[in-house]
C-alpha cells in the first residue's frame, strides 16, 4: 500500500492583515509540505463574525499571493461548511458524547472556569453544545518539533464548547471537522495553538476521525518579549519587498542563511528554499522579531 500523501495547510482567521508571525507559520507549513513532496492548502477560518475585520480575507490572500504561497487546491471558507459541523454535532449528540449546556460565564467562574457539570442558574435563550469529556481524559501526543506533550483535558480544560451560546461554531469543532474532511495529514502551525491540540485529539477520537501529525513552530516575540499577535496590531508584513522578508523568515526558521543569497525573484527564492530546507534545523524556541520589519 502506498503511504498517504502529505497534505498540509495554513488556516488563518480573518481578524486582520497577516503579520510576520502568521507568515512564519504559512511559510513553515509550506516548506514542510514541499519537503515531503506533498500539497499545501489554504483554509479561511471565518466562523467568528464578531472578530472578523472587513477586507481581511482579501488582504490575507493578497499577501500570501505576493509571497508566492498559493494554495494547491481551491481555497475553502469555513463560513460555507456549516453543514459539516452540523452533522458532526448531530452525531455526537446522538451518541451522548455531547450535551446542551445553559451555564453562563458567571456560573462557571464559581467552578474555576472549567466545566465539569452543569451548574446553570437559569435557562439561556440558546444553549451551548459541549463535548462530554470523561474523567481521566489524559491526552499525550508527540509534537514533531516540541516533543512529547501531555494534558489532562478534564482537569485543565473541561467539557469543550463545540457550538457557542451565541450561535457560532467553536474553532475546536470546525478545525477538527475540516482537517479530517479535507484529508490533512500534517498540521503545522504556531506554538500558540499547542494548548488546543489535546482537545482536538479528544474530539477526533469522539468523532472516529484520524489524528494528523502535529508540529508547532516557534512564536515570534516583539521587542518586549511579548507574543506578536493580530490583536496587538502587530505590523502587517510589507508585500512590496517579499524577497528580504522571505529571507528573514527563513533565518527565523533556523535555516542556512547562505541558501537564499542569490535569488532575485519570489519564485526563485521559494524554489531554492524548497530545495535547501532541512527540517532538523527548525528552531524550537521563540524568535525575536526585528524592530523594523524586514523589506
Ligand atoms: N485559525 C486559527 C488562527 O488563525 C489557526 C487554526 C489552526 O491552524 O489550527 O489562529
Amino acid at each position: 500500500m502506498p503511504a498517504t500523501p502529505y497534505l498540509g495547510r495554513f488556516a488563518p482567521s480573518p481578524t486582520g492583515p497577516l503579520h510576520l508571525g502568521s507568515l512564519l507559520a504559512a511559510f513553515g507549513s509550506w516548506l514542510l509540505a514541499r519537503h515531503a513532496g506533498g500539497q499545501w492548502l489554504v483554509r479561511i477560518e471565518d466562523i467568528d463574525p464578531p472578530r472578523e475585520v472587513p477586507g481581511a480575507v482579501d488582504s490575507q490572500l493578497a499577501t500570501l499571493a505576493a509571497f508566492g504561497l498559493k494554495s494547491d487546491l481551491p481555497v475553502q471558507y469555513q463560513s460555507r461548511r456549516s453543514h459539516l459541523y452540523q452533522t458532526a454535532i448531530a452525531q455526537l449528540l446522538a451518541q451522548d458524547k455531547a450535551f446542551a449546556c445553559h451555564c453562563s460565564r458567571a456560573d462557571l467562574s464559581s467552578q474555576g472556569g472549567i466545566h465539569r457539570r452543569c451548574v446553570a442558574s437559569q435557562q439561556r435563550p440558546q444553549a451551548a453544545i459541549r463535548l462530554r469529556v470523561a474523567d481521566g481524559s489524559h491526552v499525550s501526543f508527540d509534537d514533531a518539533l516540541q516533543g512529547l506533550q501531555q494534558q489532562d483535558v478534564d482537569r485543565e480544560v473541561g467539557d469543550v464548547v463545540l457550538l457557542r451560546a451565541d450561535g457560532y461554531w467553536a474553532y475546536q469543532l470546525a478545525v477538527v471537522v475540516d482537517d479530517a474532511e479535507q484529508g490533512i495529514t500534517h498540521v503545522v502551525r504556531g506554538a500558540d495553538l499547542i494548548e488546543s491540540t489535546a482537545r482536538q485529539i479528544l474530539l477526533q477520537q469522539a468523532l472516529g476521525l484520524p489524528t494528523p501529525g502535529y508540529l508547532h513552530l516557534p512564536l515570534l516575540l516583539d521587542s518586549d518579549g511579548q507574543k506578536l499577535s493580530k490583536s496587538q496590531a502587530a505590523v502587517p508584513v510589507d508585500s512590496a519587498q517579499p524577497v528580504p522578508v522571505l529571507r528573514w523568515l527563513w533565518a527565523a526558521l533556523g535555516q542556512s542563511p547562505t541558501a537564499l543569497e542569490t535569488s532575485t525573484s519570489v519564485a526563485e527564492t521559494l524554489q531554492q528554499a524548497a530545495a535547501a530546507f532541512v527540517p532538523a534545523r527548525l528552531q524550537k524556541t521563540s524568535v525575536r522579531a526585528p524592530l523594523q520589519p524586514p523589506g
